[in-house]
């Protein structure tokens, strides 16, 4: 990884930590994790100014970089310890699996369109050099394999899919936003060792429709 201590933008980005931090972003990791992401690159340059801003920002194909006190809660409901494995489905700019990359051992990236999934693998593996990530231009969730610790879904979908609950690993957790009544709530499914599959609803969230 790049240094980023004496970049232009660490001190919008050490403003929006402590914004984070009071909006319940508690975990130390998670935070210094969204410290070291230079967000400014996943973003065209017209829009690095509001990087920094806890916005969903349009990165093309009517799509949007997660904002980051949401990207903040999913991580931080993940409780990654270091040594995990997990899928992501909708890559989009790359900025969530760079997070993401920062807190597990290995991250699998899956993406439906083509240049968002070019322009985040210039991003993360050629310009940032992250190694632990591997992304996937695909409209199958299956072709990214299974046994992962934890699933995240950067994009609503109208239901649980079965699909990415058959991704986890016993002991897995898949974290998603889903339809409900009229908005979205977010919802972490744990899968327990003997296979069995609990759900609870923690806050809401407004993302991008998932494709299916
Ligand atoms: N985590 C991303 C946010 C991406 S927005 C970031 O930090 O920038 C959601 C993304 O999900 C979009 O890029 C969209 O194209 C993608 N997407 C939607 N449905 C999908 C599907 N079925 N499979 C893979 N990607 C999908």
């Amino acid at each position: 990884m790049r240094r980023l201590s004496d970049d232009p933008y660490r001190i919008a980005r050490n403003r929006l930590l402590s914004g984070l931090e009071a909006r319940g972003i508690s975990s130390a990791r998670v935070l210094d994790a969204l410290g070291r992401v230079p967000r400014h690159l996943f973003v065209s340059e017209a829009l690095r100014f509001r990087a920094y801003e806890d916005m969903p920002l349009p990165i093309g194909f009517g799509q949007t970089v997660t904002r980051p006190s949401t990207v903040g809660r999913v991580v931080q409901a993940l409780d990654l310890r270091g040594d995990e494995r997990v899928l992501e489905i909708g890559t989009g700019s790359g900025y969530q699996a760079a997070v993401l990359a920062e807190l597990a051992a290995e991250v699998v990236s899956v993406e439906i369109i083509g240049e968002l999934h070019e322009r985040a693998r210039e991003i993360l593996l050629f310009n940032l050099g992250y190694r632990n990530i591997s992304l996937l231009h695909s409209d199958s969730f299956s072709r990214a394999g299974g046994g992962f610790d934890a699933v995240v879904v950067a994009a609503c979908a109208d239901a649980v899919p079965g699909e990415l609950v058959e991704r986890l690993a016993p002991r897995g957790t898949l974290i998603l936003p889903v339809e409900s009544g009229g908005g979205q709530v977010m919802k972490k499914i744990y899968k327990g060792r003997d296979g069995r599959v609990y759900e609870e609803e923690f806050g809401n969230a407004l993302f991008v429709p998932l494709v299916r």
